[in-house]
Parts: structure tokens; C-alpha cells; sequence
């Protein structure tokens, strides 16, 4: 309940917040979302939908909107070769849509940010980005054990074994960024 206090909202729909993982941007220490380029300022983010749906109805059935994320951190390596691609872990809040890999939710927070395997400018950006988010900055290691102080997973049973169609998946279509 930390989470959603600090975060000044109520979670109408889940107890708890759910824990999840994601990858942004960041370039200028500005962080950006890599699905849509929006930038994700410090505090809650609430999802938006561009092909109309109010902000009470996000993340909507058979639509792609709502704020990604997945169910497992990131593999260490995916950030790696991408000099403004990062990885960290948000929670997430409000109503959610569950798919096999991740889930569209209506509100989310950051709570922490991976540091790079490499030192220098990208890991120095990093730190600084955590810093301006109030979160910390981990080693992917410690990742999830960090996150999971402000929320739960979301448990498997919960997760669909499948979706109904291939256009419906979402994670099909954007691929494993
Ligand atoms: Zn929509």
C-alpha cells in the first residue's frame, strides 16, 4: 500500500500494487517510453489512449492502450547494445489487462532503474535519472527483490495461458523491446 500512498491515488480495482518490469529511453536525461516516445515524468503516469477512449476506460478491451509492462525483468543483455535503452521495474495500478508476457495497466510508477553492465556515461545517466526519480538505481540482480518491496506479481494462475488472436496480441506485434 506504500506505493499507492506516495503515489496520492487509490487502486479501485487490486489490493496491491502489481510489480512489473519494462525498458524506456533515455536520452538527455529525459526518460521516454520506447512503445510511443511519451515521456515519463517523476511520480504516477496514467495511461492515455489515442484512438479515443476516456481516461476511466484505459486500459479498454480490444485496444492497445494503457501503460506496458512485463511480468519478468528484461534479460540483462537486452539494454546492453542500445546506448539509450534501459531497464527498470514500475508498479503498476487501477485496472489491468493481463497477457502472457506482461500487462496493460491504467496507472504506473517507477520504482526503480537497472544499472548498466558497462561503466561510464550510460551508467552515470542512469544514476542521475534514478536521482531525479527518487528511486534507486540496482544491479539487475537485485532488481526484483528492490521492486517487490512496493507490490506483488501478478500471480500465474492470473496470467492467460494464450490470447485469442494474433492481432489481439499486442506482444507479438511490438516484439521483445
Ligand atoms: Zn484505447
Amino acid at each position: 500500500m506504500k506505493a499507492l500512498e506516495s503515489a496520492g491515488s487509490v487502486a479501485p480495482d487490486l489490493v496491491v500494487a502489481l510489480v512489473a518490469f519494462r525498458q524506456w529511453s533515455l536520452a538527455g536525461g529525459v526518460l521516454t517510453s520506447v512503445y510511443d516516445g511519451a515521456p515519463w515524468p517523476e511520480g504516477s503516469i496514467s495511461g492515455r489512449c489515442d484512438r479515443g477512449h476516456a481516461p476511466a476506460e484505459v486500459p479498454a478491451k480490444d485496444c492497445s492502450c494503457g501503460i506496458y509492462a512485463y511480468y519478468d525483468p528484461c534479460p540483462r543483455t537486452a539494454s546492453a547494445a542500445t546506448p539509450d535503452l534501459i531497464g527498470g521495474a514500475v508498479v503498476v495500478w487501477g485496472r489491468i489487462e493481463a497477457h502472457i508476457y506482461g500487462l496493460r495497466g491504467e496507472r504506473a510508477r517507477i520504482v526503480a532503474l537497472e544499472l548498466p553492465l558497462s561503466r561510464g556515461r550510460k551508467r552515470r545517466e542512469v544514476i542521475e535519472a534514478a536521482e531525479a526519480l527518487g528511486v534507486p538505481a540496482v544491479p539487475h540482480r537485485s532488481l526484483k527483490a528492490v521492486a517487490l518491496e512496493h507490490g506483488e506479481v501478478l500471480a500465474p494462475a492470473l496470467r492467460p495461458k494464450k490470447t485469442l488472436t494474433r492481432a489481439a496480441n499486442v506482444w507479438n506485434r511490438l516484439g521483445p523491446v
